[in-house]
């Protein structure tokens, strides 16, 4: 007997949590008592930040979780005992204008296992873009999972209809790609890439409409044997050659019959929050990749404590940094000083020296960042000396980078 939609929906939306670019989708499931309110059981809504950093919510789907791959870190792999589903086009606009309507969501985010061929489910989820956009008007936000083997053609016609388009690089090494994922290929999914950048600095240009949001990429992290700085090199290259808005990482999930290639446990959470806050810092705050394998003496960012203060910890000469006259560049490596903190430093100093009681006012880092300073009124080496200045400042499970 053929499923009913709410049939398909938790199949397909259970089968979208793997994917990370929506922040909310790995929480547990919560389902409130009698005469209680709310629920985040099977419903496939998450969250995800706009450009302008505003947050929506959006429909997470899969068009279908069969697939002509075999890619062993997947659930959703040809040879996985999963229950499969498929929605068509028509369906996926249905549950999307409803659910809109509803005020549910406020966007869609559409991926898909591989049916028949990648250009026809590329199709697929294009046209249900198009249809959304033309025959509905619908004015929310879609991001599109692009598959890197569908023709160029069809990928350009997703862009005029998605505000975002991504495709995922999987795995940060040719050879564990090779080896987990053999039906894909690093040079094509660069390729992909490489021409969805072209394609959105032209429009940019032109002034017209493709992917306004960019594109975006998922790393898996912890399937092979990769360290955080082959993942953050494969990132900083993407970042500059194709232009990336984000790369996302994802900690990789131990599923049922697994390949023996994969390890029995996930990561740490822990390491993806530190590779967030690793691939901020080479974005953000004018760290390299030099810079951050010479605070690792292994290529693994130190659980513990975050990047930026392992860096500090292990270039304690670079320090005690003067607030009155240190480079921009400066400021923005002292433990505890965010970007906007270290901006309003620059601002402040021109009107007055200033003091440490300035500096506490400007950022919620300051403990953090005393040890680190020189204030017109502060200048202390004692505690920067100290051997146990790590277990001072970083409590035993440091989490804030800022
Ligand atoms: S192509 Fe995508 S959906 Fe198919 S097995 Fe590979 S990762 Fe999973």
């Amino acid at each position: 007997m053929a499923m009913t939609l709410f049939e398909k929906l938790p199949i397909l939306a259970d089968a979208a949590k793997y994917d990370a670019s929506c922040a909310s989708s790995g929480g547990p499931k919560h389902k409130a008592k009698q005469g209680g309110l709310g629920s985040t059981t099977g419903a496939g809504i998450c969250h995800s930040y706009t450009p302008d950093g505003r947050c929506v919510s959006l429909l997470k789907i899969l068009l279908t979780n069969y697939c002509l791959y075999d890619c062993a870190y997947c659930i959703n792999r040809r040879s996985s005992n999963v229950r499969r589903a498929r929605f068509s086009v028509d369906e996926v606009v249905t549950l999307t204008t409803e659910f809109y309507k509803r005020n549910y969501i406020e966007g869609l985010f559409l991926s898909s296992g591989i049916i028949r061929s990648a250009d026809y489910t590329m199709e697929q989820m294009m046209l249900v873009a198009k249809k959304l956009r033309r025959e509905h008007g619908f004015a929310g936000y879609i991001h599109l999972k692009t598959i890197p083997e569908a023709s160029p053609w069809l990928i350009e016609q997703a862009g005029l209809w998605a505000d975002r388009l991504s495709i995922n690089l999987e795995l940060s090494r040719e050879t564990s790609l090779r080896k987990l994922a053999p039906e894909k290929n690093a040079e094509t999914i660069q390729f992909a890439m490489r021409q969805t950048g072209e394609r959105i600095a032209e429009a940019k240009k032109e002034k017209r409409r493709f992917s306004p949001a960019g594109q975006s990429t998922q790393i898996i992290v912890g399937a092979d044997d990769a360290s955080d700085l082959d993942v953050l090199r494969s990132s900083s290259r993407m970042y500059e050659k194709y232009k990336l808005k984000r790369v996302y990482y994802s900690g990789f999930s131990p599923i049922p019959d697994a390949s023996k290639a994969l390890p029995v446990k996930a990561p740490p959470l822990v390491r993806e929050h530190r590779l967030y806050q690793a691939d901020w810092l080479l974005r953000y705050y004018e760290f390299s990749i030099e810079d951050l394998a010479s605070a690792s003496d292994d290529g693994m960012l130190d659980l513990g404590i975050d990047p930026k203060f392992a860096w500090a910890l292990k270039h304690r000469e670079a320090f005690p940094v003067d607030v009155n006259t240190a480079a921009r560049e400066m400021l923005l490596r002292v433990p505890g000083l965010g970007k906007r903190a270290v901006d309003q430093i620059i601002s402040s100093r021109r009107h007055h020296r200033l003091r440490a009681e300035d500096i506490r006012r400007l950022s919620p880092g300051f403990k953090r960042a005393l040890p680190f300073l020189i204030a017109a009124d502060h200048h202390s080496t004692a505690l920067l000396d100290r051997l146990d200045l790590r277990s001072r400042i970083a409590p035993s499970q440091q989490l804030e980078l800022f």
